[in-house]
């Protein structure tokens, strides 16, 4: 920088000197000023060269100012050069990892067209690198269930949950291979595909299936000759009291034991169907009142207070017998679980959320830690007392059931020795309005 100052100072040191000498001084300072003007463009451009073709041209060998702009930028290009070359390591270390994935992986845009994929996709959807880049994904999978949860994390404002993020499909590759495939929102507008092949699981799955039913079916036949020749000698009157207990307690556990086929008879059938059969408007005051007949027998001499709050015009696009067998085991697990002459109330409403039915008990509730297990098959939170209440343990994995089919949702809420309240609610696609006075036609 004083070089330069320097410099300056130098030619305008000899213009003075010269401009005196000829008596021009004003004209020996103008050629001198256009002199350093030019001497300090023709650097810039050697600069600007170097900038734009730094392999072809040198860096340009200055001092001052110009020295030290090509300096500092040389600085910055040998900084950013070892920055790429790490990101691109990351990238590559990324891709291989993502490469060795069993699962198939895709990065969708804002618009679901593609923009990176690992080997395993190409495997298992067909999609190709980079031949399929930049095309919409809907143009390469149309199984339908793909393209409704397209749309479906797609239009959705919210985040969704992993139930509602995947779907099954066959591959489009090979029909024999079925994939479970989620999307996913990751960042700045992009998707992550993810599909898994879920082959196996299914077919155990099927296996286990089959079983249950294949047993409870071979069992069933056997079981009801038992209680029938069990209930014949329970006719005998010669019978000591000791023979008497002893057909006693067996009917009483081949009771149970039918009980429970038939439960997993029915868990069967309704794993079996993807629908329910035979839907029809359903009128749910109808059923409840049904039920509160069955509750009361099974409520006996404990006389149970019954509370009903239901709108006698709401009905439910369903099927009546898995309805009634579901409400069914609300109520009565009510009935069950809550102490003698205490209230059990149910209530069946609508409001902007769709319709709900309520089973309110204030009996011995459930721990906490249960809750989220409850709807599992044999899971008992008190495996005592439900057998003692003559329980299968199946009841709620039927309520379960049944709702999910009538794309309905069950909530628990339950305290130690306050009560539980079960809820169903059905979405409003469910649901038929009919007119006060139709009602009244139909009971
Ligand atoms: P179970 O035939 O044993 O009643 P369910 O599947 O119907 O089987 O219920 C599972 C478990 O949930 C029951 O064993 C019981 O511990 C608990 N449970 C269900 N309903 C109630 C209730 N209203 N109050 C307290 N516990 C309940």
């Amino acid at each position: 920088m004083k070089e330069e100052i320097y410099r300056y100072f130098l030619v305008g040191g000899i213009a003075t000197a010269i401009g005196l000498m000829l008596n021009q001084l004003l004209l020996c300072l103008l050629i001198g000023a256009v002199a350093i003007i030019f001497w300090q463009y023709n650097r810039f451009r050697l600069l600007y060269n170097w900038i734009r073709q730094p392999k072809k041209n040198p860096m340009p060998y200055t001092t001052g100012v110009i020295s030290d702009i090509s300096s500092a930028f040389d600085r910055l290009k040998k900084s950013n050069r070892q920055r790429k070359k790490r990101l691109q390591q990351y990238m590559s270390q990324f891709q291989r990892g993502a490469s060795a994935l069993p699962d198939a992986l895709v990065i969708l845009d804002g618009q679901g067209q593609i923009e990176w994929l690992n080997g395993t996709a190409k495997r298992y959807l067909g999609i190709h690198w980079p031949g399929d880049i930049k095309t919409p994904i809907s143009n390469l999978i149309r199984h339908p269930s793909f393209t409704d949860l397209l749309s479906e994390v797609y239009s959705s404002d919210s985040e969704l949950t992993p139930e509602q993020s995947t779907t099954e499909f066959p591959a489009p590759v090979d029909e024999r291979l079925v994939l479970s495939t989620s999307i996913v929102p990751y960042a700045n507008g992009l998707y992550l595909l993810i599909a898994r092949d879920v082959t196996r699981l299914i077919d155990t799955n099927t296996i286990r299936k089959d079983f249950v039913a294949n047993v409870s079916h071979e069992l069933k036949t056997p079981l009801t000759v038992f209680k029938g020749y069990v209930e014949v000698l329970q006719d005998n009157k010669n019978l000591d009291e000791q023979s008497l207990k002893a057909l006693s307690v067996m009917s009483e556990h081949s009771n149970r034991m039918h009980a429970i086929i038939e439960d997993l008879l029915f868990l069967s059938k309704l794993e079996h169907e993807p629908e329910p059969t035979g839907t029809s408007p359903v009128l749910v005051a109808e059923l409840i009142t049904e039920i509160h007949q069955v509750a009361q027998t099974v409520s006996g001499n404990q006389k149970h207070i019954f509370k009903f709050d239901v709108n006698p015009n709401l009905m439910i696009e369903g099927s009546g017998d898995e309805l009634r067998s579901a409400f069914t085991n609300l109520i009565v697990n009510a009935v069950k679980y809550t102490p003698a002459g205490e209230l059990i109330k149910v209530h069946w409403y609508r409001n902007k959320s769709g319709g709900h039915l309520e089973i309110i008990d204030n009996g011995a509730g459930i721990a906490e830690r249960h809750l989220s297990r409850l709807t599992e098959r044999f899971y008992r939170a008190d495996a005592g007392r439900s057998r003692d209440k003559g329980g299968t343990g199946l009841g709620l994995a039927i309520v379960k059931h049944v709702l999910q089919r009538h794309e309905a949702t069950l909530a628990i809420k339950s305290e130690l020795q306050v009560g539980s309240t079960f809820r169903c609610s059905f979405p409003d696609s469910r649901l038929i309005e009919i007119k006060p006075d139709a009602s009244r036609l139909k009971a």
